[in-house]
């Protein structure tokens, strides 16, 4: 039988048509029409007023960092259990990562937490939602308010979702998504930052593209790199961006699918479907392993690859990545539920490609593999 990829991107919309069109008209390159108007109805989608296209959402990331001015010996709050991109962006410019552990729950950062982290150097919160549900937002905002800080919104893996009816991308100074094929609309490679603030959107174009200054070009007063968005990427980004509520509904069903059939199985923790502030959707369908169960993520990956079944590990935590503890950071430092996600998480096949009768072989197989261990 055909082994079931964790994720297959769906891409029979307009996207061929979009494309053709660029190989037809000859624009390919940044300069082409597709990227702005891939911005402006991106960013009007989560309804803000300036989007900057960027080759990933890890770029997205480093151009927002950099856009606020953080530099060497600044303090950015920020989840342990994450993406390496988002300490990246700040080590990158010489400022420090200070972490919060994990709401066990959602797999969101711990808000609770991230008072106790403030202090002098403190510039940046970045919150982070991850797997499908969002932060709670409210409560970073109240925060950023009381000790005057930024927010940077990381919206990579939140395509569609909302927070108290409000749209994901538009909380904070700065929002960034990545279209990279796991998320809910996809260009390949791709990401963009959006925000409401123009010269904040001045100073992201200008990083984006290697710190040209608009008066004299090749003369410059900054360093960044090249993070350019090409208008190939923005033609997929239309096509998948005009299916992005049904994508959204597909990812609620999948969710919905997984859920009523994993739910009798003794020893998983399945994704939250709602919380107080939003319905969950699912970035991708994540289980945790609980306490009962003595294997680890990886022993049952395994498994279920041995069943055809791909599989992903849930993101490790920053402060125990060899890379930071090389460099002496984030000593002894211990964040007990973002440890255990790592450990005991990981994500089964959710791609929008995904057909029902993979759905159900992925689920006998599930209960096939945790019957064994
Ligand atoms: C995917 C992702 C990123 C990085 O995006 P790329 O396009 O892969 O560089 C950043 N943050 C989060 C939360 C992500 O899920």
């Amino acid at each position: 039988m055909a082994f079931i990829p964790v994720n297959e991107p769906l891409l029979n919309g307009n996207e061929k048509k979009y494309l053709c069109e660029c190989i037809d008209t000859g624009w390919i390159s940044s300069e082409g029409p597709f990227v702005k108007e891939f911005e402006q109805k991106m960013s009007a989608s989560v309804g803000r007023k300036y989007g900057i296209a960027v080759s990933n959402g890890t770029a997205a990331l480093e151009v927002a960092v950099q856009a606020l001015g953080i530099g060497e010996g600044d303090e950015v709050i920020m989840p342990t259990f994450t993406i390496i991109s988002c300490a990246m962006a700040v080590t990158k410019l010489g400022a420090i990562p200070v972490l919060v552990d994990s709401d066990i729950h959602t797999w969101n950062m711990n808000v609770e937490e991230i008072e106790s982290k403030i202090t002098p150097r403190t510039k940046v919160i970045m919150m982070v939602h991850l797997y499908g549900l969002p932060v709670e937002a409210d409560k970073v905002l109240a925060l950023a308010k009381k000790y005057n800080l930024k927010v940077i919104e990381d919206a990579a893996e939140m395509h569609g979702q909302t927070y108290k009816e409000k749209p994901c991308g538009r909380f904070g100074d700065i929002s960034t998504f990545s279209f990279y094929p796991n998320k809910h609309i996809t260009t390949g490679e791709g990401g963009m930052v959006v925000t409401d603030d123009k010269e904040l959107a001045e100073r992201c174009r200008m990083i984006r593209n290697l710190c040209f200054r608009n008066d004299i070009r090749y003369v410059h007063d900054e360093i960044s790199d090249n993070y350019r968005f090409t208008n190939l990427q923005a033609a997929v980004g239309l096509a998948q961006l005009e299916r992005l509520d049904e994508f959204v509904e597909r990812k609620r069903a999948m969710g919905k699918y997984y859920t009523e059939h994993l739910r009798d199985i003794e020893g998983l923790i399945l994704p939250i479907e709602k919380t107080d502030f939003a319905d969950n959707i699912y970035w991708v369908y994540g289980i945790v392993l609980d306490e009962q169960v003595e294997a680890d993520n990886k022993t049952v990956q395994k498994l279920l690859a041995e069943e055809g079944i791909g599989s992903r590990t849930f993101f490790w935590c920053m402060h125990e990545q060899p890379v930071y503890q090389k460099q002496g950071m984030f000593k002894e430092e211990s964040y007990p539920n973002a440890e255990y996600l790592a450990r005991k998480g990981f994500y089964i096949p959710s791609g929008l490609a995904l057909t029902t009768e993979q759905m159900e072989r992925v689920v006998e197989g599930v209960h096939k593999v945790l019957d064994k261990i």
